[in-house]
Order: C-alpha cells, then structure tokens, then sequence
C-alpha cells in the first residue's frame, strides 16, 4: 500500500527497519544520535552554530508552530498572517488562543503572495512584530516565497515564523542569509520522509523568551533550548524509534542529491499525476504555472455519483491511500507529490484512479 498523501509520507522500507529496537532516551548511544540529529537538521536549514539551535519537540506540526508562537511572539506582539489557506487559518488559531494577536492578510487563494502587499502591511501597522508565513500551502498547493517576503520584513525591522512543515527537505531554505527568520518549524514524516512522531523548531536563540513567559512549560522552547544547552539531552521523554528512524531518511536524503535532488524528483512526481489527472478529464484546483511540487488538489467531479469516501475506497483498493477529506473552499480530493515515490509509481496511481472512477460511475469527470 502507498501513502499518496502530503504526509504522512510512504517511507523507505529501511526508514521503517530503524523502529524495531527498544530505545532508553537517556543512554548515552541515544545521546549521540540524538545530539547528531540536531546538528544535521541545523546544517540542512543552513543554521549557524551559536546563533541557531535546532530544537526537537515530540508530537505533530501543530504542536511545534504553537510552541514557536509562544516562546517567539511576547505577549503584546503581533502576527501578521497572509491568508495562504487552510494551514495559515490554523496558524492564527494557535496564535489566538495562546494569547497573542493575530491579523490576517486576505490575499488571492490561488497566487503566491504578492511581497508588496506584506510590506504594505507592516508599513500601515508599526504594531506587527511578526509575519507568520506558511511556505508551501498544503491547502492550495501553493508554494509562497520566504526569502522575497522575509526580504520585506527584514527591511522593515520585523521578524518571521516560517511554517515549513511540508517545504523542509525538499524546497531551498538558508537560514544564514535570513536573519529576520526566528524560526522555522518542520517535522519528520514529510519531505524528510521519516515517521509521524517529532516535530522540530531552528531558532535563534537570542529571540526566545524568558523561560517560564511561553504560558505553556509543555511548549516552552526557551526551556528546551536551556536543557540542551546545559549538556542534558531530551527535557522530557522524545520519540527515539522516531529520531532513530529520521537518522536513516536523512542518510537517504543526502545520498539522493540533497533537497535539490528531492526537488527535482518531486517536481517529476507532480506532473506526472497533474498530467494524468488531465488526462483522465479531471480539473485541477490550480493553473500549471501556480501548482506547487508537494500537494495537488483536484476539484470534485460534476457527476452525481461523485461520493468522496467512495472513490477513495476504490483507489485504495488499488493500492493507494488518498485523503477522504479536503482542505479547499470548494469540493475537492488531493494527492501527494511527496514520500518514497517515483514517477513510475504516480503513473500508476493515475491508472488505478482512472478504474475507480469507473467503477463508481464518474462519467462527468470535470468540475461542477
Ligand atoms: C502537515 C502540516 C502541518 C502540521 O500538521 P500536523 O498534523 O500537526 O503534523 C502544518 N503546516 C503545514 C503546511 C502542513 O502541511
């Protein structure tokens, strides 16, 4: 069975292997892998040593954007989020109910965003502290451009949270040469095609907050950052089959090519199934020249047969697991780009989707 979804990732048989040992977080063999870790994802972030540290935290993206919220943003700050989709709705709600003030920036759903209209905003409202920018759009598809909105924000004197939880791994990022970044969040299970199970935040170091100011000793980066810092290793218990397996993925990423060579194979990934999809007379949500390489959403057939949860019961009978839920304001289904995929697999994900739809009776194939 592949996992066509824009993570959790399908992994490599050997990423999996690496879960089937007891781990004890605390002995010292962990210890390395763990310290190892650290340093390899600080390097790939293009982090500096002293200025940056790369901070594990168990658990899911979620949990990670919210701990970089509290433990970046003081209260009284503010965070300018430009409406990329469903994951910068959610990155506000987090903001909002740890207590910080969240504004949203309508911008077109279907377009990167314009760093013009994030300067214009930051120029009208001295008050912004942050930007809050989600990298690659899982809701659209649309990968929006750090450096260019990061430039606009620097130059202004402001900072910036990047939710790269389904770019990291794959799309460029250099922390070195982005100082406004405070942080940058990301987990293991999808461009870097580990498991589900830890999440990760690079920070600079010197913009956390006072220990104890997060309102949350969970979420407290400034407290995990201090732990390690004082020579203890994890705060409170990691997810080491998850680290152990993450070792290996990384291992697989470098001997790929790096994110460029993910890049490439992603990119190959996508249109194979943008074209295909095309081919079997869908609609894709967004124009070739927008779709970014990691999600591609399709919009619902017209048909009256059309049952979401029905047709992806068909596909994975076939094979493949696609999500039966959407992220986009109009019905939808999506595919992922990403995980241990080839082409060849995407070419035949599209024959597999192509007999579901027979099968449940799609003969209206465009959107409504
Ligand atoms: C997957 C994802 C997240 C985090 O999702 P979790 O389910 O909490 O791991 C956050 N942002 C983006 C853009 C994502 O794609």
């Amino acid at each position: 069975m592949k996992l066509l979804i824009p993570g959790p990732v399908t992994t490599h048989r050997s990423v999996r292997a690496a879960l089937t040992h007891d781990i004890a977080p605390w002995d010292p063999d962990f210890r390395a892998v763990y310290h190892g870790l650290r340093v390899r994802l600080l390097r790939l972030a293009g982090g500096q040593d002293g200025v940056h540290a790369a901070l594990p935290l168990p658990g899911c993206g979620h949990f990670v954007t919210e701990a970089a919220i509290r433990s970046l943003i003081p209260s009284g700050g503010r965070l300018l989020v430009p409406l990329t989709g469903a994951y910068a709705d959610r990155m506000i709600r987090l903001a909002r109910e740890a207590g910080r003030d969240a504004v949203p920036l309508p911008i077109a759903a279907d377009q990167p965003t314009d760093p013009a209209a994030v300067r214009r905003a930051l120029l009208a409202d001295p008050g912004l502290s942050h930007v809050g920018l989600v990298y690659s759009e899982t809701g659209s598809g649309v990968v929006h451009d750090p450096a260019a909105i990061g430039a606009e924000a620097r130059a202004l004197g402001r900072q910036m949270i990047v939710d790269a939880v389904s770019a990291f791994g794959a799309l460029p990022l250099d922390l070195a040469a982005q100082p406004e970044i405070s942080a940058v969040v990301f987990t293991a299970n999808k461009c870097l095609e580990g498991v589900p199970g830890s999440a990760f935040a690079i920070v600079r170091t010197d913009r956390l907050l006072t220990v104890g100011r997060a309102g949350s000793w969970s979420f407290d980066l400034a407290d995990v950052a201090a732990r390690l810092a004082g020579g203890d290793g994890a705060r409170f218990t990691p997810a080491p089959q998850v680290l152990a397996a993450l070792v290996v993925a990384l291992d697989r990423l470098d001997a790929e090519g790096g994110p460029p060579a993910r890049l490439a194979r992603y990119r190959a990934n996508m249109r194979a199934l943008y074209n295909g999809m095309c081919g079997l007379g869908l609609t894709p949500l967004l124009p070739p020249a927008v779709q970014g390489p990691i999600v591609l959403n399709i919009d619902a057939p017209a048909d009256p047969a059309w049952d979401l949860q029905a047709f992806v019961a068909a596909v994975k009978r076939r094979g493949f697991v696609i999500s039966n839920f959407y992220n986009t304001p109009r019905p939808s289904f999506r595919l992922g780009c990403i995980g241990a995929l080839r082409p060849a697999d995407m070419r035949r994900a599209v024959t597999a989707i192509g007999a579901a739809l027979d099968e449940i009776g799609i003969r209206q194939r465009k959107a409504a």
